[in-house]
């Protein structure tokens, strides 16, 4: 109901922003400047992905894939001005119907970031164990407890939690993620094996999550995968001389700032604004051309 009104009101601000000219200007101003939008959503529905994709083609925006971002990072191609780069993080069945088809439509390259675990065993993801069991009453503990706890100790307390949780499917199966590879809209990257917190594991656990996700996905798709999107956006030095060492050329990060030049120098940690898909497009539209505070992060941990 909080969330119900919060929209309402959050709503009638975005279009006053918009219907203001505001908008506008903040539009203008970044496609003026040596900015590139990099947007990240998870699991949105058709008319929220298309009504962002829809809005920012009508504004002067045009979209460039990973590859291309790779090629301007490379300088094999100048820095665009008004550029936008989309990428969708997890796998998320839905994708397939509320993606693909927008993607095509309009010709957009994007790209998806795929957890390779939850394809392959078809449950579901692992927060959405933790949710069920609070929901169930058997837990009290909140998703975020477990991103702060080792990561052996969060397999032990999900494995318990799935003897008594059943979930079905939530992400794309094996079969679908190489369907969807073969459009020449749809790249695909990984988001690791089992979509830990990175800097918990251990050395090994790090190594296989970043190196394994790869080799398989490539499997999948027949294609080489350069690019990686840390899980929940949490990563240290280890994990970027990983990704180097196995043949990355680029990772993202949840950090919400722009894609500038300065930006661009270091490759393994990529900025992108979250699309917050509880709320209206209208609301993202303000929040990612500037004129709407993008909210901090919550629990975010620093590693080293
Ligand atoms: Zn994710």
């Amino acid at each position: 109901m909080i969330s119900v009104f919060r929209n309402k009101i959050g709503n009638l601000f975005a279009r006053f922003l918009i219907h203001t000219g505001s908008v506008k200007r903040a539009c203008n101003k970044l496609q003026q400047g040596d900015y590139m939008l990099s947007l990240c959503f998870h699991a949105p529905s058709k008319t929220f992905f298309e009504s962002c994709i829809d809005w920012l083609s009508k504004n002067g925006f045009h979209f460039i894939s990973v590859n291309e971002l790779e090629q301007i990072i490379n300088e094999e191609k100048p820095f665009p001005k008004g550029a936008v780069v989309i990428t969708i993080d997890d796998g998320w069945q839905s994708n397939l119907d509320n993606i693909v088809p927008i993607a095509d439509k309009y010709k957009v390259p994007v790209e998806i970031f795929v957890s390779t675990e939850v394809v392959e065993k078809g449950h579901g993801y692992w927060w959405s164990y933790i949710v069920a069991s609070r929901k169930a009453g058997l837990s009290n503990q909140p998703v975020e407890f477990f991103k702060t706890i080792d990561n052996a100790d969060r397999i032990r307390i999900l494995e318990e939690t799935k003897t008594r949780i059943q979930l079905k499917r939530e992400a794309l199966t094996i079969e679908q993620v190489n369907e969807i590879s073969k459009s020449p809209y749809v790249g695909i990257g990984s988001h690791s094996v089992s979509h830990p917190i990175l800097p918990r594991c251990t050395n090994d656990g790090s190594r296989h999550e970043i190196l394994d996700s790869k080799e398989v996905l490539e499997q999948w798709t027949g294609r080489q995968i350069k690019h990686f999107a840390y899980p929940n956006g949490d990563f240290s030095n280890r994990e970027i001389s990983f990704l180097k060492r196995y043949g990355y050329t680029l990772a993202f990060t949840t950090e919400q700032k722009y894609l500038t030049k300065e930006k661009l120098a270091n490759r393994y940690k990529l900025p992108r604004f979250m699309m917050v898909e509880n709320a209206t497009f209208e609301e993202n539209i303000c929040r990612i051309v500037g004129v709407w505070p993008v909210k901090p992060q919550k629990n975010k941990v620093v590693y080293p």
